[in-house]
């Protein structure tokens, strides 16, 4: 036999050897998995994120962390500057017409439930997230235009002034002291002339043409009104506005008589009126919001009147303006008879705190 011939491989050997060829590529497929070896391709397909749906015109916004936390409602009684952007902002819309002095009362909380009403909010008088996330935008209502009020002819001869001087435009009282004198081209708002204005009935009025801003005599009168009604009647004003020129004129004449009487030169004679009359432009009854509330032929201090006045006045918007206690501070000696016109809350928070008006104006305004 030449060399046997080669025997063909038998079908089963085949098989056998694919299937050792096929447990072999599931073996390594095992091991990639058991040890981690995840093809790359898979990992990175998990750490893909799922794409953000799109909302249309709608801004995802994330949370800004450094934003400050949304403050509390604003309410009857808060303060500060957050109440004065809230009633400028009402003030702008039509809803407020008081005072811009971050003091939240009464009148702010009318103003701001009027607006909520105009905004189909709730109106509960409370300025919160949803209320000024609606008031500080574009979308805010406006209050309608209030008509025109019919000007009433005015019989004064004094110019007037388009704004209430008398009130800073942080809307706090404006002081006039010998530090701080009326300012260069004050001007008058709406004064009257009481004798013709004021029921003689009520307060006797001592000297003829006798001035003062309408708002303060209103004021006086509701005041005295109230004192009557508990008994306490036979008020007198003694003075009320005066002009720089009267207060220059009542200086030269002072000077004149120590200068006559004294035998001083005009100088010194200067130098000692100033002690008692204050420099022109210096006097708070250049305001025409201060009184010189006395009782006819009595000296004021000791009487029933002053003993009702110095107690009520700041439920009327009136301050006794120098005492005793603030000399220091008022730079003038107590004086029972003079009281000076505030208005509300201002009056109120004084007498509450025990402050002249010069604490209040360092204490509550805007420098
Ligand atoms: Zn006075």
């Amino acid at each position: 036999m030449a060399g046997s011939p080669k025997r063909p491989v038998p079908v089963k050997t085949v098989a056998v050897m694919a299937l050792l060829a096929a447990a072999a590529v599931l073996l390594v497929l095992l091991a990639v998995r058991t040890f981690g070896l995840v093809p790359q391709v898979v990992r990175e397909r998990n750490a893909t994120p799922t794409p953000a749906p799109f909302y249309g015109n709608v801004m995802v916004t994330t949370p800004d962390p450094s934003a400050p936390t949304p403050a509390p409602a604003l309410r009857n009684g808060s303060r500060g500057e957050e109440v004065i952007r809230l009633q400028q902002r009402l003030q702008e819309l039509g809803y407020y017409q008081g005072s811009i002095d971050g003091q939240f009362g009464g009148g702010t909380e009318e103003a701001v439930m009027r607006f909520q009403q105009a905004a189909g909010l709730a109106a509960d008088g409370l300025a919160g997230e949803a209320t000024c996330a609606v008031l500080y935008s574009d979308a805010a209502p406006s209050a309608l235009p209030t008509p025109t009020p019919v000007p009433t002819p005015s019989p004064t001869p004094v110019p007037g002034g388009s704004a209430k001087g008398y009130i800073r435009p942080d809307g706090l009282p404006l002081v006039v002291n010998r530090k701080q004198p009326l300012p260069e081209g004050y001007r008058q708002y709406d004064l009257v002339e009481m004798n013709s204005y004021c029921d003689s009935a009520v307060v006797k009025i001592k000297y003829a043409d006798t001035w003062a801003e309408r708002e303060a005599v209103d004021a006086l009168m509701v005041m005295l009104r109230a004192a009557e009604a508990e008994g306490i009647g036979n008020w007198q004003i003694s003075a009320a506005y005066r002009d720089v020129a009267y207060q220059q004129r009542l200086m030269d004449n002072k000077v004149k008589d120590l200068m006559k009487s004294n035998g001083l030169s005009a100088a010194k004679a200067k130098q000692a009126a100033k002690n008692t009359v204050a420099d022109p432009g210096t006097s708070e009854h250049h305001l025409g919001v201060c009184f010189d509330i006395t009782v006819p032929g009595k000296s004021f201090s000791g009487t029933k009147q002053y003993k009702w006045i110095s107690a009520h006045c700041w439920e009327y918007g009136f301050i006794l303006r120098y005492t005793k206690e603030k000399r220091s501070i008022t730079g003038f000696s107590a004086e029972a008879w003079h009281y000076r016109w505030v208005g509300q809350p201002h009056a109120e928070i004084m007498h509450r705190e025990n402050l002249c008006l010069e604490e209040y104006v360092e204490k509550y305004g805007t420098p």
